[in-house]
């Protein structure tokens, strides 16, 4: 754990957010500034500071931020259609350093993305 990380802080209970799913390896909970009526983001306990970061051993993680990224979407009532995001590095928008899966939808999107 990253104690100056926000993310690490909101898995380990020691910040507030808006929890809608959590297990051993991962944490789920509302983006405070949604950019679409249902915007999820999907966290791994263990700090991994973006993608670009991940290995191998990572593997069985990151499929499993998809799984609970599926399943949150569906709870969520938009399991039709939704937007799965991960952005890495400043220059795509990546602002927090602690990698996450954006789960966004109950809106139309364009594509591609700006
Ligand atoms: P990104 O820009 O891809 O790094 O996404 C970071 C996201 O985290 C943004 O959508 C922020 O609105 C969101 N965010 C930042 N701090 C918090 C927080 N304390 N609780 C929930 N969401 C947050």
């Amino acid at each position: 754990m990253d104690d100056t990380c926000i993310f690490c802080r909101i898995a380990a209970g020691q910040a507030r957010a808006e929890i809608v799913h959590e297990d051993e390896l991962a944490v789920a909970f509302k983006d405070t500034s949604p950019q679409a009526p249902v915007h999820i983001l999907v966290v791994p306990r263990k700090h991994l500071t973006s993608l670009a970061e991940a290995g191998v051993k990572d593997g069985a993680l990151l499929g499993h931020l998809l799984q609970v990224g599926g399943e949150v979407a569906r709870a969520a009532g938009i399991g039709q259609g939704f937007r799965t995001v991960i952005n890495t590095g400043p220059s795509v928008g990546q602002s927090v350093f602690h990698l996450h899966v954006h789960i966004m939808g109950g809106r139309r999107m364009g594509w591609p993305p700006g």
